[in-house]
């Protein structure tokens, strides 16, 4: 059944100025209330072989510069994406947040509600991107 044309990935998709593709759709299906970031290839593996690779990373780079997503910098070399906050927009990205990574289910986690602190750098300095990572046993780890 084909989907509404107005559901909410649409919607979350037209709000960020991108048009709906199945490709699209299916990558923010997967990243959505995800609540830990994913690496290009566990995207690709969840939203099933048949999706050419290029479409994928360009959609992942759209969606990061449309404010959908976030790459999350963690202490694995691997580069992976979490969804972004509602009010993140193309000019606008919000992503003020910590990222944990746990070290018994390997996920690092957006935790939305912990700021980055305040750091004062020295004249001179000038920072672009913000990456504070923290890591140890995330809660459904602690037993
Ligand atoms: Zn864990
Ligand atoms: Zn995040």
């Amino acid at each position: 059944m084909p989907a509404a044309p107005t559901d909410r990935l649409t919607q979350t998709l037209a709000r960020h100025g991108l048009r709906t593709t199945p490709v699209r759709r299916a990558v923010l299906q997967t990243v959505a209330g995800r609540g830990y970031a994913l690496t290009g290839a566990e995207i690709e593996q969840e939203i099933g072989v048949g999706t050419d690779r290029i479409t994928l990373y360009r959609t992942l780079k759209s969606f990061e510069q449309s404010g959908l997503i976030h790459r999350v910098i963690d202490d694995s070399d691997v580069l992976r994406y979490a969804a972004c906050s509602i009010e993140c927009t193309a000019t606008a990205h919000f992503d003020n947040h910590v990222h944990f990574k746990c070290g018994k289910c390997a996920h690092t986690y957006c935790l939305n509600q912990v700021a980055i602190p305040t750091v004062t750098l020295p004249g001179g300095f000038q920072a672009e991107r913000k990456d504070y990572l923290l890591s140890g046993t995330c809660q459904f780890c602690q037993s």
